[in-house]
């Protein structure tokens, strides 16, 4: 007899992950390396390290050590959030009538909403350590500039948030749980950089953008004294961090002998996804398994389903190093409609590589009506109000589930479920009143963002 699994599965705190996961060091190839657009040729250690503080710079280079100590002082911080559940979507399993077994690892238990804290936690933690006192990033949707601010809060590192300007006007209260934690929240395009002022210039009615709000923040990162930029998602520090969700829950479904025949995350610039599969992909890499793999993209910002896998700048102004992801180009601006989040124009390196080689199966882009079907089923059903980022991946794994449905399997279904929603009503509002629709960019619409795309 199979051990009856409770609706939630916790590790422990003897449990917890003490080591952060580094999949490029079992990838049998690299993700091409950064380029600094200046020279033409991968970027030293040493650049990075203007921007980002030593230890993350150093971390983004690692492709040899396979697990990274997550720092005692880091850990002590988890403690206060993690571990974050694996949940038995026992009531949804119920609502659908499918015979398949659903799972969620739930990282939306913290006051920040989402799994950013995990990130946030470390990489101020790191900056904090060198000697850093400020620190410069962008939000979009918000929640990792509310992540960050609690780690800023909780280090006592000054903290500069660029937020995507519809998105500031949108949750004022967003803007309002950042300052309460110490942040200084910054409209962005703003005329507070030169690069924002040009943007405006050409563009005066924009709502922004997040490779908008990158600019800005980059530009005060270099020009201000003992300041760091940090950035929430895309790179491979920040998919390193996550893992420690894909880690806690591998142990937690451990526990129970259970392993997932599907793995769903949505993906913005793929880091919450990341986090979740790495280990799992480590058993593909291994031979130990093989669980196909999806990631879910709006299909607003369609990056991995119509995108190309070419070198791209990280913003729309170009100042970043240039990373080989899934792309729309640096251009593409997404529709102003689009309330779902996951509006970057690119994707994770390791994400993008793991999808270019087949380790990560399938890519699905949703439209974001159905999405909030999903959305509001979940939330009937399972008792949680999720954000809608989260529900690309619930849309999904009820699709997959309904699928079993019609074919009498139990296949067993793991999900991320990144983040709540609380902040999102308006979103949730349209999407009631009927206002919200899907808005599918045509090929001429991608072929303007593949435009922006660099010569390399
Ligand atoms: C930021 C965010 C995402 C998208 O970012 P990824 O780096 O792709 O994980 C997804 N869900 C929530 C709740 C978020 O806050």
């Amino acid at each position: 007899m199979a051990k009856s699994v409770p609706y939630k599965i916790y590790l422990t705190e003897n449990e917890l992950p003490r080591r952060w996961y580094n999949i490029r060091a079992d990838m049998k190839e690299q993700p091409d390396p950064i380029i600094n657009p200046g020279t033409g040729k991968p970027l030293t250690q040493e650049e990075l390290s203007g921007l980002f503080c030593t230890e993350l710079a150093a971390q983004e280079m690692n492709h040899t050590d396979a697990f990274i100590d997550i720092p005692k002082e880091v850990q002590a911080f988890y403690k206060m959030f993690r571990p974050s559940p694996v949940v038995r979507a026992y009531c949804l399993e119920k609502a659908l009538g499918t015979p398949a077994h659903i799972y969620y690892k739930f990282e939306g238990s913290n006051t920040s909403g989402s799994h950013k804290l995990n990130s946030a936690a470390a990489q101020v933690y790191y900056a904090k350590k060198q000697g850093i006192t400020h620190l410069a990033t962008e939000t979009g949707a918000g929640q990792w500039g509310t992540a960050l601010s609690m780690a800023c809060g909780f280090f006592d590192v000054d903290l500069k948030v660029y937020m995507v300007k519809v998105s500031a006007e949108q949750k004022p209260y967003r803007k309002a749980v950042m300052e309460t934690f110490g942040a200084n929240v910054i409209p962005s395009p703003s005329d507070t950089t030169e690069v924002g002022r040009k943007i405006l210039q050409a563009n005066p009615g924009t709502g922004g953008s997040l490779g908008c709000a990158i600019s800005e923040a980059i530009e005060t990162a270099m020009t201000t004294e003992n300041c760091r930029y940090v950035l929430g998602s895309v790179l491979d520090h920040v998919v390193l961090h996550q893992s420690v969700i894909g880690l806690e829950a591998k142990a937690a479904l451990e526990k129970y002998d259970i392993y997932p025949d599907i793995i769903i995350g949505c993906a913005g610039g793929g880091s919450n996804l990341g986090g979740l599969i790495v280990p799992f992909v480590r058993d593909k890499l291994t031979g130990k398994a093989n669980p196909h793999i999806i990631a879910v993209e709006p299909a607003s910002c369609p990056t991995m389903t119509r995108g190309r896998y070419a070198y791209d700048f990280g913003d729309l102004g170009g100042t970043t190093p240039l990373l080989k992801m899934y792309t729309l180009g640096a251009g593409f601006i997404p529709a102003a409609n689009h309330a779902g989040g996951l509006r970057y124009h690119g994707m994770s390196p390791i994400v993008s590589k793991l999808y270019h080689d087949g380790l990560l199966d399938e890519a699905r882009a949703v439209e974001q009506t159905k999405v909030f079907d999903a959305a509001t089923l979940f939330a009937k059903h399972e008792g949680t109000l999720i954000a809608p980022e989260s529900a690309h991946a619930v849309r999904v794994a009820i699709d997959e589930a309904i699928k079993c449905r019609e074919t009498g399997e139990a296949k067993t279904i793991l999900f991320g479920l990144s983040g709540t929603g609380y902040f999102d009503m308006a979103a949730y509002m349209d999407y009631r009143s009927g206002e919200m629709v899907d808005f599918v960019p045509s090929d001429e619409d991608l072929e303007r963002g593949f435009a922006s795309l660099p010569t390399v």
